[in-house]
């Protein structure tokens, strides 16, 4: 401690009163610090054991989202006092356990020091009390904390055979045996991975530039959950997933994790991603753990500039198309994975604030048409640096889908009071993997990404709608490496990812969407020109169509590419009359989607059996 000098030059009263502040300080200190019986102490620890549990169990019934640092804090404080109290009580190493219990909870909410402080106070448990019902179970919890929330296979699998040595008959050794089992299978395709990468890391980057982990993005929706990881540049990487608990990594070679990221965790707790932790396993390797639960299936895919991984990781299919009364989701997820303006380009766009939200929007809805739809999903394409094709007189398609977009987002909310969410609402630019992400995470009915065409014959006209799937129509794969900004050969391995996925995918709903839309543009727009042809319902792998649990489809609402298409396009009649095709389109699917319920209802009862 620290002796209170006494200030030269300072009034006899300044001084007097900083000597009573002292002395009423060291009160509780010197009360506390008497000798008192062991009965007392034992009073005391018995006291304060209770008080603690009783905060405990409180603060496991308030919502975690209330739950504070300090609250807990408090809890482990008066944990450790009973043992200050009285080290020689039975409750000694219970508070001590509870305390290591608190700290192992801390650390999933408030990050890494806590797992730190979780294995000091299981390591002083077992040697205060070495003798403790405690002592293997909280070998065994060091032990899980080192291997996964440390990351620190190498020191876990060290602690694990320990454990094992020590307790072999322990209920925690066959677990403890898996979990070795585990280490191994990983360190043994990490150093397989690894030995494959010199040739190709020596193109890649000269030795000692590490490309950096920027940023980790989420969305989370029901049945889906979509994280982004961007990165300064390309790189290796090796994934693989585990069980018990179950995890999916990622292992980024030559790479290093930004100060923003390092030794972060995110926690998700979606119902289908718990966790998601970063940190730098080896020198040069950063590993992503993504913890999660009852994840049916995962995807990954990869974005150039700037180079991103995008994962896809996917529960059970939904059973029904209609959307349940739920209530209205959160702020975006995406905010809180999101380092403070660090990534600011790079965030959803807020909720538009034009539509009315729409309890009453969908009520009308329901009640006036009987439409299953109620929230729609419309994706302007492209925006801010990103122009998309742009026409014979300077017409870009970032402005045409933008206006065409809130031509029909308008005609939706008046005539039908569906709820419309806009991916852009400006010339902004929205990264592709940001758009589907966010219908889903809006649990959206149906979305629609409205695009222009372009042909190197300018004479080539007339109107193309797509849905997802694989293709081998090289015209297709060109237009979606286009729309993808991705080279040709990135759009073949997509190809792979979209296979994967499709069985997944609203494919015959989105069929049917593509067709009201392609047939509704084609009839409506050919009465401006005869000229205008149906190129027909198509399918291709579209970044921006990936992963969207809705029917989902992207129009090509015209080639920007010809003279006469742009005259139309660039006519504000011309752009309404697109937007009111596009409304009369989904229309006619809507309907097709009511009178398919009408008709289960109307069938007729068997006649009863004759008793
Ligand atoms: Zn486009």
């Amino acid at each position: 401690m620290g002796s209170v000098k006494r200030p030269q030059g300072t009034n006899q009263g300044t001084v007097a009163a900083l000597g009573a502040v002292v002395a009423l300080l060291l009160v509780p200190l010197v009360a506390f610090s008497q000798p008192t019986s062991r009965n007392e102490r034992l009073r005391i620890a018995e006291q304060q054991y209770e008080r603690a549990n009783r905060l405990r169990a409180d603060l496991d019934g308030t919502p975690e989202t209330q739950r504070k640092e300090k609250d807990y804090l408090e809890i482990v404080a008066r944990y450790r006092r009973v043992y200050d109290v009285a080290p020689f009580s039975a409750r000694a190493a219970d508070s001590l356990a509870a305390a290591a219990e608190m700290y192992h909870e801390m650390g999933k909410r408030f990050g890494e020091k806590y797992w730190q402080e979780a294995i000091k106070t299981y390591e002083f448990l077992r040697r205060e009390y070495p003798h403790s019902r405690y002592r293997d179970d909280a070998l065994f919890n060091v032990a899980q904390i080192q291997q996964v929330y440390l990351n620190d296979p190498k020191v876990a699998q060290a602690t694990y055979e320990q454990f094992l040595k020590a307790y072999p008959t322990s209920r925690h050794a066959a677990k403890a045996r898996e979990r070795l089992k585990e280490i191994e299978v990983e360190q043994a395709s990490a150093a397989k991975a690894a030995e494959k990468l010199p040739e190709r890391a020596a193109t890649a980057a000269a030795p000692g530039a590490r490309v950096q982990v920027r940023n980790i993005r989420y969305w989370n929706a029901k049945n889906f959950t979509r994280v982004v990881l961007d990165l300064e540049g390309e790189v290796d990487y090796q994934k693989g997933r585990v069980a018990n608990p179950d995890r999916i990594f990622f292992d980024l070679f030559n790479t290093e994790v930004s100060t923003v990221l390092s030794g972060k965790s995110f926690d998700v707790e979606d119902g289908l991603l718990d966790r998601i932790r970063v940190a730098e396993n080896r020198s040069g390797v950063t590993r992503v753990v993504l913890e999660v639960t009852g994840a049916e299936d995962y995807s990954v895919f990869s974005l150039p500039n700037p180079f991103r991984l995008v994962v896809d990781i996917r529960g059970p299919a939904r059973a029904e198309l209609a959307r349940k009364a739920e209530p209205e989701p959160a702020a975006p997820a995406s905010e809180k994975a999101e380092p403070p303006k660090s990534t600011a380009g790079a965030a959803l766009p807020q909720p538009p604030s034009v539509p009315q939200p729409t309890r009453e929007g969908n009520h009308t809805l329901t009640r006036a048409l009987g439409l299953k739809v109620g929230r729609i999903v419309i994706d302007p394409g492209h925006g801010g640096h990103d122009t998309g094709t742009i026409g014979p007189t300077g017409f870009m398609e970032k402005d045409l889908s933008l206006d065409v977009a809130r031509r029909l987002g308008k005609l939706l909310v008046e005539q039908f009071g569906a709820e419309v969410v806009y991916t852009r609402e400006d010339d902004t630019y929205v990264p592709l993997e940001n758009r589907t992400a966010l219908a889903n995470e809006k649990q959206a009915d149906l979305f629609l990404s409205i695009h222009a065409n372009s042909s190197r014959k300018s004479s080539v006209r007339g109107i193309e709608t797509f849905y997802l799937n694989v293709t081998n129509d090289p015209e297709a794969l060109e237009l979606a490496s286009r729309e993808n900004a991705l080279a040709q050969t990135s759009v073949h391995e997509l190809q792979d990812i979209v296979r994967k996925i499709t069985r997944n995918e609203k494919l015959a709903e989105s069929r049917e969407l593509a067709r009201g839309i392609q047939e509704s543009l084609y009839k409506e727009l050919r009465k401006r020109s005869r000229e205008i042809k149906s190129r027909g319902v198509k399918q291709a792998p579209f970044v921006v169509l990936i992963g969207a649990n809705m029917p989902s489809v992207l129009a090509e609402v015209a080639f920007l590419s010809n003279r006469e298409d742009e005259q139309l396009l660039k006519s504000p009649q011309g752009r309404q009359a697109v937007a009111e095709a596009l409304l009369a389109g989904m229309t006619d699917y809507m309907k097709s989607l009511n009178s398919a319920s009408f008709a289960r209802t109307d069938e007729k009862p068997e006649p009863p059996n004759p008793d």
